[in-house]
């Protein structure tokens, strides 16, 4: 495990491990902005997704898909980046 990373993006959080619950797949979020990166990913600015738009692909929803649900019932911490 690599040592922590700041957000590139913010600089006010971590990028940190999370996962989805549906199917495990991780990847590093900073919760501060919400930038998300894929485990084999260099964790840059111009290399940030923004989560929004991954979770409404994922659930193939249009636009924000937090209108009738929250992380926790999406995502959650992973203890730690699994590729
Ligand atoms: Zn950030």
């Amino acid at each position: 495990m690599s040592a922590k990373r700041v957000c590139p993006r913010c600089e006010q959080d971590w990028a940190q491990p999370y996962r989805f619950k549906a199917d495990g797949t991780c990847f590093l979020l900073c919760a501060e902005c919400d930038s998300l990166w894929w485990p084999h990913e260099t964790v840059g600015v111009t290399q940030a997704h923004f989560l929004d738009d991954v979770v409404a692909a994922r659930l193939g929803v249009e636009g924000d898909p937090w209108g009738d649900r929250v992380w926790a019932d999406v995502i959650e911490p992973a203890p730690v980046l699994q590729r």
